[in-house]
């Protein structure tokens, strides 16, 4: 098995592989662009490398760090005509579909054989939350499904299964928080929830952008910013850990292209511009006082 993604897969993905028994080892790594997104060319390159056989293309909608979205369309027409499967992680990502003015980063998506997303990054609802959409019914349940002949009300009646579908026969009924959530959110709700929290980090980024030795490093097409201090990393650190101890607000420490950078995602529907406005003034109050 040839699992093919970049070299800004998020690391969960090696861990999956460590589980399956497949080994980190499966992973040939594609080159990506100055934002982090999948370099397709390199992709047909690389799965070029070996005759089709089993192959999984796992591409990325919202990086983790800068939420670049990987070229879904052309690199699944690429994977498809290697026969690979294409799996779309789009954790926090895929949400963009969901909001009218984002849904143009995850153009192709619908060509994917399974996507992975999260409730609770974006749509806000406890942990754990995690989703996976199958386009092969029949492949997922057949991976998934068992019976033994002590048990019953296994897909009686025509009735969907559950335990067809997930990897464990007991569990509580996670889907109510997301059920619940949809529900009083509706459509406009969850558009809304999304374009607010990019708005807002277009916001963070503005406002740090124009401040004297800040730099936004990353094209914010979605949530996420990242912030570098007087070009430095040392700086960028104890900006960092200064701002988390001022108990204002907490952003965590990222490297992203040989760089430390603040990691700025926005995702919570209680954030407000005031939070931001307030978070920006004590980001730079501490910067310049560090600066001196
Ligand atoms: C958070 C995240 C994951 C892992 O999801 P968990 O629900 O924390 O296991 C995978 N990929 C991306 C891009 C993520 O942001």
């Amino acid at each position: 098995m040839r699992v093919v993604t970049t070299g800004e897969r998020h690391a969960t993905i090696d861990r999956a592989l460590r589980l399956l028994g497949l080994g980190a080892g499966a992973l040939e790594p594609v080159a990506t662009d100055a934002q982090g997104a999948i370099d397709v060319a390199d992709l047909a390159r690389v799965l070029a490398g070996a005759p089709p056989g089993p192959t999984i293309v796992c591409l990325q909608a919202g990086n983790v760090n800068s939420g670049a979205f990987d070229d879904l369309a052309a690199a699944t027409a690429a994977a498809r005509n290697h026969g690979a499967w294409v799996h779309v992680d789009g954790a926090f990502g895929l949400w963009a579909g969901a909001n009218p003015t984002t849904r143009h980063l995850v153009a192709g998506i619908a060509a994917a054989d399974s996507w992975a997303t999260d409730g609770h990054k974006w749509l806000n609802v406890p942990y754990d939350s995690g989703y996976v959409f199958c386009a092969h019914p029949e492949a997922h349940a057949a991976a998934m499904s068992y019976t033994a002949a002590y048990l019953t009300g296994q897909g009686q009646g025509g009735l969907r299964a559950p335990g067809d579908y997930v990897l464990e026969s007991s569990r509580r009924a996670r889907g109510f928080a997301t059920w619940a959530a949809l529900r009083q959110l509706g459509r406009t709700g969850v558009a809304e929830l999304v374009e607010g929290c990019c708005a807002l980090a277009r916001r963070f980024a503005d406002q740090l952008a124009a401040a004297d030795g800040v730099a936004v490093v990353n094209d914010v097409v979605l949530n996420q910013v990242l912030v570098r201090f007087d070009d430095s990393d040392d700086m960028t650190d104890h900006v960092i850990e200064a701002v988390q101890r001022s108990g204002e607000c907490w952003m965590g420490g990222t490297t992203w292209h040989g760089m430390r950078l603040m990691r700025i995602s926005v995702s919570s529907w209680r954030t407000t511009a005031a939070d931001v406005d307030r978070s920006v003034a004590t980001i730079l109050a501490i910067s310049r006082g560090i600066a001196g």
